[in-house]
């Protein structure tokens, strides 16, 4: 943390070629229970920070996007293929970090469930946290304090 108490935050990828860096608090964390997260993730949920591009610095700077779907790009390390980013543009200017690839992800909780209708149906989360069935773009366009 900076001398003027700006927290900042880390990450990698997986071989460590990208490096992420984030200037001041995210403006959410949240769960994606939806199909394309967990298929982009590999996980059976996906976790996301979400920050404003210019909180964000990435090194090297992000390439070209993947999109496999209209008005969703994504991002992974050209090396290791670990998923590095995301944006929709449902969520205007925020870009959505996978949480895994954060280094402080034990301090970032996510503040509620998106997508929740398509939780794996093993897959148990007792956190009381609000859930959403769609997107949860409501909450998400409305950065927490
Ligand atoms: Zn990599
Ligand atoms: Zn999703």
């Amino acid at each position: 943390m900076p001398s003027d108490g700006t927290p900042v935050y880390s990450g990698r990828c997986y071989c460590g070629a990208v490096r992420l860096h984030v200037t001041g608090p995210p403006q959410s964390v949240a769960y994606c229970h939806c199909s394309d997260c967990r298929r982009w993730t590999g996980a059976p949920v996906g976790a996301f920070v979400a920050v404003a591009p210019a909180q964000l610095r990435v090194s090297p700077p992000l390439g070209a996007p993947f999109s496999a779907v209209p008005g969703v790009d994504r991002w992974r390390c050209d090396r290791c293929g670990s998923p590095i980013a995301a944006r929709f543009d449902y969520l205007p200017d925020q870009i959505y970090l996978p949480i895994g690839v954060m280094d402080q992800a034990d301090a970032l909780p996510p503040a509620l469930h998106c997508h929740s209708a398509s939780q794996l149906s093993w897959l148990h989360l007792t956190d009381g946290l609000p859930r959403n069935d769609g997107s949860g773009r409501d909450m998400l366009n409305d950065p927490m304090p």
